[in-house]
């Protein structure tokens, strides 16, 4: 059953908003030993919330745009009085002291949140087994890592723990779990969505965006999440439009679809043979097909991390022990000391004309020559990310691991709206399309997969 479908369902009354909870966390407790997609839960919270929506629909009320769906939200956007640690030891005892905006938009449309998923300490991972919970399981690869950061979000939808989660991208993390557990995951436009109330991993890279198993999970959050904050600068102050619409589109006629020589020349000859079937589709449905070439893509990684690490560094100062428990160097994980050390050097002032001032100009080298890309298409398709996820326990050096990021880094470098949904399997592992578009034009993005997933 469609998101949409199960959300009428609970308007009528043939499910109720506890019955779908119950069932929902029936899941998890079943599950979640092995998946390790949540680390904290708060049912009674939950139930509470989901009595009152089944009240309101009694009494003919007026109900929100999520009344009754479940949902999970990463642990590192805030959310009162739960344990926001961001799977770190620097925050092992940090309770939300308030909800973020994308959380208080939630409860407002009567969405029931149900507890925090696991993630990357920090969000600065590809395969959520730095986290101090432990590592996530794949549940349509087991054995297999989830992807991340956001891995606990999307193993969530794909073992039917939720209806929607949410997730945070600075540099893939919505995106490359999303296609390495078949879920559908959305980045929008930097500045759609508010990131107060966001632990930062790098402010000018990081989004906030949903994961569900169909366009209409992923519409419905989208129409609650995205549009002005006051409270974060960074979010555009217009309207952004109906997402919902978007799920209606079953044709492609008219649409240019761009695919990139470079992106395939980094992927797995098997990940591309099963993403072309999913271009074909796209051509099938009535897109013209546009080949591009993208001369940048070895500066993609380099620029990413660059800024990764400066923008890191300064945000983890404020992580010195006084208010928030342990000092971060003294107790994080390696992956984040690297970070800490490499960006507190490149930071001095007598490096920072050598990267960091290079980085920025090669963002903005970057940003120019894939906008013009963007002006001859309205889409972009390929694979989400180049490689299969790696078995759980095996040790990947450390370019290894940021290897995964070489085809979704560019769209956080941009601004640009990115996604990933299911382009089959290959060893019976799911490997994901991923689509981008313009800035602001996430509507293209959804319609695009809509029809897809329709076909
Ligand atoms: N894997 C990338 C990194 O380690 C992206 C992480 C993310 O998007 N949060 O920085």
């Amino acid at each position: 059953m469609k998101i949409i479908d199960k959300l009428e369902s609970i308007k009528q009354q043939e499910l109720t908003a506890t019955e779908n909870l119950e069932q929902m966390y029936n899941v998890i407790e079943e599950k979640n030993d092995d998946i390790n997609a949540f680390v904290e839960l708060d049912y009674e919270r939950a139930q509470k919330v989901a009595k009152n929506i089944d009240e309101k629909i009694k009494n003919n009320e007026k109900t929100g745009k999520l009344a009754g769906l479940v949902i999970g939200i990463k642990c590192n956007i805030n959310v009162e009085d739960l344990i926001v640690s961001a799977a770190s030891p620097t925050l092992k005892e940090y309770v939300g002291s308030y909800n973020a905006t994308v959380i208080n938009k939630i409860l407002e449309e009567d969405g029931v949140i149900v507890g925090l998923t696991n993630m990357d300490e920090f969000a600065a991972g590809s395969s959520t087994e730095t986290s101090m919970y432990g590592v996530t399981n794949n549940p349509n690869a087991p054995g297999h890592i989830p992807g991340g950061s956001s891995g606990g979000s999307a193993a969530a939808i794909a073992a039917d723990m939720c209806d929607i989660t949410l997730g945070s991208d600075t540099g893939g993390s919505i995106r490359n779990p999303a296609s390495h557990c078949g879920v559908m995951g959305f980045k929008p436009t930097y500045g759609m969505v508010s990131r107060q109330g966001l632990l930062d991993l790098a402010m000018s890279l990081d989004q906030i965006g949903p994961f569900a198993k169909d366009t209409t999970g992923i519409a419905l959050m989208l129409d609650v999440i995205t549009g002005y904050d006051p409270h974060d600068p960074t979010t555009f102050n217009k309207e952004p439009g109906e997402f919902l619409k978007d799920t209606q589109n079953r044709s492609l006629d008219g649409t240019t679809v761009g695919i990139v020589k470079e992106f395939k020349e980094v992927t797995d000859e098997k990940i591309n043979k099963q993403v072309d079937k999913s271009i074909d589709q796209l051509s099938d449905l009535g897109a013209e097909i546009k080949e591009l070439t993208f001369d940048d893509i070895n500066l993609g990684l380099p620029t990413y991390y660059l800024i990764n690490y400066v923008e890191f560094f300064s945000a983890t100062r404020k992580y010195d022990g006084r208010k928030y428990g342990e000092r971060i160097e003294e107790v994080c994980g390696p992956e984040v000391g690297r970070r800490i050390q490499i960006g507190s050097y490149i930071s001095q002032k007598e490096f920072s004309g050598k990267y960091y001032k290079k980085a920025l100009q090669a963002r903005s080298l970057i940003r120019n020559d894939f906008n013009k890309l963007l002006n001859d298409v309205d889409v972009i398709a390929g694979p989400t990310v180049p490689k299969l996820p790696h078995k759980i326990g095996e040790k990947l050096e450390t370019m290894d691991m940021y290897a995964y990021d070489v085809l979704t880094v560019l769209a956080n470098i941009t601004g640009i709206p990115a996604s990933s949904m299911n382009a089959g399997l290959v060893n019976d592992i799911p490997v994901g399309l991923q689509l981008q578009a313009k800035p602001e034009e996430d509507h293209k993005i959804l319609s695009t997969m809509s029809a897809l997933e329709n076909i």
